[in-house]
C-alpha cells in the first residue's frame, strides 16, 4: 500500500466533520429501513405548516439521505447541491423565507428549476454530544414567512424526531420482515462470533440484496415493493436452522450469520437460497412478478473475526455478484486480486477520489477501510476512472486505488 502523508495538520473544519461522522456511524441509521414515526413527523410538518414538503434527514460525507420524506420523488440528493448542507456547516437553524431573494440560493437549480422551492426552514438534528447529523425541514413552493412560534414548533419537532433515534436505538426487529434490526443482528452476531471463537468453530456470513428492487417500486409500487420484502425474508427464514441470525440491514439488504457453518456449506446455504427467492412468485395488485437476489459469503478466519469484517467483506462479495450479472452467490475468497487476507472495519470517513491529472474531485463515504482495501459509495459512479487517488479528508493521507468491483453507488477499491 502506497500512502503519502501531506505536509499539512487537519483543520479544525475537518476534525468538526470527522467526529461528526464518527456520531453518525455510532447511531447506525443511514439507509435503514422505513419507519413509521418520522413518517408521521413529516406529515405533521406538512399539516401544521401547510406546505408541501417535510423532511427527516441525514448527512453523511458525500450525500442528503431522507430517512423520512414527503412531497419529493427521491431517496436522497448530492450532499453539495443541497440546502442542508448550510445547516450541517452552521449547525444553526437556517431560515429562508424567499429563495429567490437570497444570493446563496437564488441560482440553484431546486429554485430555478421545475421543483419550484421558494422556502426553506432547516432545524439540525442534533446528538446529545452536539453533533449535526442531519435536519428536519418544512420546505415550500411558494415564498413563507415563518413567525418565532413556528419556528418553536418545528424545533419540537426536530427534537421528537432526535428522540425517535435515541429510542430506535433499542429496537429488536424490524416490523415489516421481522428481520432482526442492524444494531440487534450486530449486537447478536457478536456474542455467536465470540463463541465460535472460544470453542473453535466455523462461523460464516451472508449478505443479500434484492436485484433491481427500485424497478419493482417504480413499476409495481411501494406496497408490492414491502411484499417483495417480506416474502424474501420469509423464504430466508425458512430455509435458515434455528440457531442463525437474520437480520434486515437497510432497505432490500439482508445478512445471515450461520453458525458452526464453514465457509464451503454457507456457499451451499446461499445458492438454496438463491435459487428458492428466484422460483418464488410474489402476488403484486395487478400480477404476480419474480424477483432475484445477488448474495455475498464471507467466513470467520484468523483475519477476519469481528462482525464488521465479516459484513465488508461478505458486501464486498455481493458487489462483485451485481457486477458479473446478479441473481448469483460469491464468496469473498473466490473474488480476483489477493484480497482474501485484508481485514477491513466499517468506518464512516470523508473521502475524495482525485483523478485526470488530479483536476476532477469526486466526494465521497468511505464505509469500509483496511490496510489494503477500503469500500466506498459515491452519488454516482459514472464516470470515474479504473484507476484513481482516494484520500482521506482531515486524516492526511492518500493511496492509488483500482477498482475491483462497481456498481452505481458503490466501488470496492484495493490499494496499489
Ligand atoms: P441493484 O440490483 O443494483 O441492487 O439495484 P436496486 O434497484 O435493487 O438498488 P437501489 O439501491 O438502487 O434501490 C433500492 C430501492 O429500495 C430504493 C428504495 O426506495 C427502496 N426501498 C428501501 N426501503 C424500502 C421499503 O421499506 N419498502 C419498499 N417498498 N422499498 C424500499
Ligand atoms: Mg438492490
Ligand atoms: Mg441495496
Amino acid at each position: 500500500m502506497v500512502v503519502r502523508v501531506f505536509g499539512k495538520s487537519a483543520t479544525d473544519a475537518e476534525k468538526r466533520e470527522a467526529d461528526r461522522l464518527a456520531a453518525l456511524e455510532q447511531l447506525d441509521l443511514l439507509d435503514t429501513p422505513r419507519d413509521d414515526g418520522f413518517e408521521r413527523i413529516v406529515r405533521l410538518i406538512k399539516e401544521i405548516f401547510s406546505i408541501e414538503i417535510g423532511l427527516v434527514s441525514l448527512i453523511d460525507a458525500h450525500r442528503q439521505w431522507y430517512k423520512a420524506c414527503s412531497g419529493l420523488g427521491a431517496d436522497e440528493v448530492p450532499r453539495e447541491d443541497s440546502f442542508c448542507r448550510h445547516v450541517i456547516d452552521l449547525e444553526e437553524p437556517l431560515l429562508i423565507a424567499d429563495a429567490t431573494k437570497d444570493s446563496r440560493f437564488a441560482q440553484h437549480p431546486a429554485v430555478t428549476g421545475n421543483s419550484h422551492i421558494r422556502f426553506y426552514a432547516g432545524f439540525p438534528l442534533k446528538t446529545r454530544d452536539g453533533h449535526t447529523i442531519g435536519t428536519v425541514c418544512a420546505i415550500d413552493r411558494q415564498p413563507k414567512v415563518f413567525a418565532q412560534k413556528d419556528r418553536t414548533i418545528l424545533a419540537e419537532l426536530a427534537g421528537a424526531a432526535m428522540d425517535r433515534i435515541e429510542l430506535l436505538q433499542s429496537a429488536a426487529t424490524d416490523s415489516l420482515t421481522e428481520g432482526l434490526t442492524r444494531r440487534a443482528f450486530k449486537q447478536e452476531a457478536d456474542q455467536l462470533i465470540s463463541l465460535a471463537l472460544r470453542h473453535q468453530h466455523n462461523l460464516a456470513c451472508i449478505v443479500l440484496d434484492i436485484d433491481h428492487f427500485k424497478t419493482v417500486n417504480d413499476t409495481h409500487g411501494h406496497a408490492t415493493g414491502d411484499e417483495v420484502l417480506k416474502a424474501v425474508s420469509a423464504t430466508c427464514r425458512a430455509i435458515l436452522r434455528v440457531g442463525d441470525l437474520f437480520g434486515r440491514l437497510g432497505g432490500e439488504e439482508f445478512a445471515i450469520i450461520l453458525a458452526h457453518t464453514s465457509r464451503e456449506e454457507a456457499i451451499v446455504v446461499a445458492e438454496k437460497i438463491r435459487t428458492a427467492i428466484s422460483a418464488q412468485l410474489v402476488k403484486g395488485d395487478r400480477a404476480s412478478l419474480a424477483v432475484t437476489a445477488s448474495l455475498g459469503i464471507s467466513a470467520l478466519s484468523i483475519v477476519s473475526k469481528d462482525i464488521e469484517t465479516l459484513l465488508a467483506q461478505a458486501d464486498a462479495a455481493m458487489y462483485h455478484a451485481k457486477q458479473n450479472g446478479r441473481d448469483r452467490c460469491v464468496s469473498w475468497s473466490s473474488m480476483p486480486g489477493d484480497h482474501s487476507t485484508g481485514a477491513r472495519r466499517r468506518v464512516l470517513k470523508a473521502g475524495s477520489i482525485l483523478f485526470n491529472d488530479r483536476r476532477s474531485t469526486i466526494d465521497c463515504t468511505i464505509k469500509s477501510l483496511g490496510a489494503d482495501s477500503a469500500g466506498l459509495t459515491v452519488f454516482n459512479s459514472a464516470g470515474i476512472p479504473p484507476e484513481f487517488v482516494l484520500a482521506i479528508k482531515g486524516e492526511g493521507f492518500e493511496t492509488r486505488c483500482k477498482i475491483i468491483a462497481q456498481d452505481r453507488q458503490n466501488l470496492e477499491v484495493a490499494f496499489r
